[in-house]
This record gives C-alpha cells, sequence and structure tokens, in this order.
C-alpha cells in the first residue's frame, strides 16, 4: 500500500499524530525527522512541515521523492479572514493562493511565473473524504477537547468552512495586514505560511492534497494570543480525530 504523508505545521500537533501510530519508525532526510508506521492498518509518514513556503516544500518533496506516499494531508492553524471564520472554525482548502507572490508587471499579481495560473485546487475527493471526517468531530467537539477547552476558547457550535485558503512568509498580526488581504483577496476564508507552497510541489509531482486548518486567531492585532495552549489544548486534537475518522473510514 502507498503510504499517505501527514504534514502538521506545529510540534503539538505532530506530537498527537504520533501518539495515535503504535509502531513508528524515525527516519532522517534534509534535516528532518520523517515518521514511518501505520495508523488504522494504514501506513503513513508523519512529520513537521517547519514554518513557511519554502521548508514546506522542501518537507513536501521529501514526502514524494524519498518516501513515494501517494496523497499528502495536512492540518495546522491558521488565521481567520473570511467573514464568519471565528477561533475554533474548522477551513477545509478547496483552492490555495500565495499571497505574497508578486512578478508584477511581468504577471498578473499573484499568478505563479511559468504556471500561468495562482490558485491550485486541493483533490478533490481526498477533500470530500476529510470534509465527511471533519463534519462528524464538530458535530461533537467535547469528547475531544473537553468542556474546559470549549468555555476557554468560546468553542461553542464550531464550523466548517470550505474555499479559498492564502499562504504567505508572514504572520499576519496586524489589523491592518488583515484588511489589506481581505481587499485583495476577499474570496480567502484564512491565512497561514505553509499551504499554497505544498499545494504547488504536489501539483508538480501529481500528487492529490488536501488541507484543513483550525482557526487559531483572526489576523488581527491579537493574534499574538497564547497559541502554544490553544494548538495543544484543541488545534491537535481537532486534527488528530479528524484524521484518525477519516483513516478508519474504509
Ligand atoms: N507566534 C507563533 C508563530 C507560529 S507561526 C509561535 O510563537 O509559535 C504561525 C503558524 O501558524 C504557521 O504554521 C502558520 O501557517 C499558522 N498561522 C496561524 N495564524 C496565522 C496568521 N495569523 N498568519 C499567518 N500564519 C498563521
Amino acid at each position: 500500500m502507498t503510504p499517505i504523508g501527514i504534514m502538521s505545521a506545529m510540534h503539538e500537533e505532530l506530537a498527537a499524530v504520533l501518539q495515535a501510530l503504535p509502531d513508528e519508525q524515525r527516519v532522517q532526510v534534509a534535516g528532518r525527522d520523517f515518521w514511518q508506521g501505520h495508523w488504522h492498518g494504514r501506513p503513513v509518514v508523519a512529520v513537521l512541515s517547519r514554518i513557511g513556503k519554502v521548508a514546506a516544500a522542501t518537507t513536501a518533496t521529501a514526502l514524494i521523492e524519498r518516501f513515494g506516499v501517494g496523497q499528502i494531508v495536512f492540518t495546522g492553524v491558521a488565521g481567520g479572514l473570511g467573514s464568519g471564520v471565528k477561533v475554533g472554525d474548522v477551513v477545509l482548502a478547496r483552492s490555495l493562493v500565495q499571497h505574497d507572490m508578486d512578478a508584477s508587471p511581468l504577471f498578473p499579481r499573484h499568478e505563479v511565473p511559468l504556471y500561468g495560473r495562482s490558485r491550485f485546487d486541493t483533490d478533490p475527493g481526498l477533500s470530500d473524504a476529510l470534509q465527511r471526517a471533519s463534519q462528524e468531530v464538530l458535530v461533537d467537539v467535547a469528547p475531544h477537547v473537553g468542556f474546559e477547552a470549549i468555555a476557554e476558547f468560546g468553542l461553542q457550535s464550531p464550523r466548517l468552512h470550505e474555499g479559498l485558503i492564502a499562504s504567505g512568509d508572514r504572520f499576519v498580526s496586524t489589523t491592518a495586514e488583515c484588511r489589506s488581504l481581505q481587499q485583495t483577496l476577499p474570496e480567502a476564508l484564512a491565512v497561514e505560511m505553509e499551504g499554497a507552497a505544498v499545494a504547488q510541489v504536489c501539483a508538480d509531482y501529481g500528487v492529490p492534497f488536501a488541507a484543513l486548518r483550525t482557526i487559531s486567531d483572526r489576523a488581527d492585532d491579537d493574534a499574538h494570543a497564547d497559541f502554544s495552549r490553544f494548538i495543544r489544548q484543541v488545534a491537535s486534537r481537532y486534527s488528530v480525530a479528524m484524521l484518525s475518522q477519516w483513516l478508519k473510514t474504509p
């Protein structure tokens, strides 16, 4: 069976994924630790993506070239941009764009030179399967995160959103920058730092790709909030529950 690549953006998330693998073995490539193992009997390779587009692209390339993964699923956190996309919601990418790509006037803004496009779509079948798994988890998150986290982070009735995610090499944490992104990419639901790069690598290799992001902040002046606590208590638990739900479904 071809292994599935699982990329996590943060250490806490990878640690939670590794707890679900009974038999992981570490292999080091390009200064990264890749963890080969099984989850619900399916071969997986789990790895920390590292932060930023170049680091994530290198990690994705190694997953494909060295580990022969047949699909890649990315989980992480993101800042909410779309109206109604609030902390504790989940965004499933249907396409991704690099918001900081700008080779104008040679190419239109956001277009990746020589690709003739600015957006990279995720795989519809893989994304549909993850959508079903995520919906199942979001119906009742209490078993996964506990009532304390629901109260602390205001996770009443978290929603799943689907659409465009914008990626770039900036942690967006001012209201001014957030507004400017909302103006230039009005359909973008969320902003993060890796997804569009991995989508481009997967498009190059013809490897199906999907991305799920839990909203950790609103990419505004309050976006400095206690990140690691949110990731530990909420995002990593959502990710593991959603991935597990997906992998155990035949
Ligand atoms: N302050 C954090 C920085 C983590 S970098 C820390 O001390 O650890 C942010 C990570 O979360 C990246 O993987 C990125 O993809 C995602 N992310 C979450 N919110 C974001 C935002 N508002 N802007 C950009 N990336 C964001």
